[in-house]
């Protein structure tokens, strides 16, 4: 992978980056506050993928090395874990910085599997980056449900309804547990069911990852999150649980 090198005594670029990330945050996200101790990139997963780290990323930033930026994998490669910001002491909010780094980038020659899976999810109204249906979803459920019920008589009452109306709680699920590892659905059922929670997935909008987040495309992951919340408001759910 290709080194991102800062030359000092660089002529400055006016960076019409920062500036713009500056602009949406509150208090600009204390972008200009960095003391450069390296806090942040201590505790980075991402510090040293690509040769870089959150603080060399500030300081690439502020030096108006937009281009750099743009070229650059690793905002790709940060998890938005936020542990940065948290032990900062300026509370520089690196993260949003990182996020909006990618929209640099034009959507299409972003990476190909955050992509995919964006896309898969727009195409159906389950919301599912794997492309699961309402029958599949709805199959794998019962079938697990009766499973436990059976072989565990002491959740022999247990549910796990989809389209429940009037629910108070809306519960969403990400589609790689009913695709493979429908066994992992269940420990929140029991939790749910032992409190007495009176809850349901959605048909539509059941599934809880959202790619078109991590690509950072507002308007797809818009459309994703609005699938789901209108589900839970035609179901007159009063709360939204979102597991991821
Ligand atoms: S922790 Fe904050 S102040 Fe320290 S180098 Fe990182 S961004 Fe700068
Ligand atoms: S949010 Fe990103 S930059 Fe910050 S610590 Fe996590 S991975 Fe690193």
């Amino acid at each position: 992978m290709a080194e991102t090198v800062i030359k000092l005594g660089r002529k400055e670029k006016p960076s019409t980056f920062i500036d713009k990330v500056k602009q949406i945050l509150p208090e600009g996200g204390n972008l200009n506050a960095c003391l450069t101790c390296g806090a942040c990139s201590s505790g980075c997963p991402a510090t040293g993928l690509a040769d870089m780290d959150p603080r060399k990323f500030l300081r690439m930033a502020a030096l108006g090395m937009d281009e750099e930026i743009a070229a650059s994998d690793w905002p790709w490669m940060c998890t938005m874990c936020m542990r940065c910001i948290y032990v900062c002491p300026m509370k520089i909010d690196i993260p949003q910085l990182v996020f909006n780094a990618r929209t640099l980038r034009p959507r299409e020659e972003r990476p190909r599997g955050i992509l995919g899976s964006c896309d898969m999810a727009l195409k159906n109204e389950t919301t599912s980056a794997m492309g699961t249906n309402a029958e599949d979803f709805e199959f794998v459920v019962g079938d697990v449900l009766e499973e436990y019920q059976e072989n565990q008589p002491e959740f022999a009452d247990m549910e796990a309804p989809i389209d429940k109306e009037g629910a108070e709680f809306f519960l969403n699920q990400n589609s790689r547990e009913p695709n493979t590892e429908p066994d992992e659905m269940v420990p929140l059922w029991k939790i749910l069911h032992l409190v007495g929670a009176n809850w349901t997935y959605g048909s539509k909008g059941w599934a809880g990852e959202n790619y078109c987040m991590f690509l950072a495309d507002d308007e797809s992951w818009k459309k994703v999150t609005k699938t789901s919340a209108d589900q839970a408001n035609t179901l007159g759910v009063k709360t939204f649980l979102n597991t991821e």
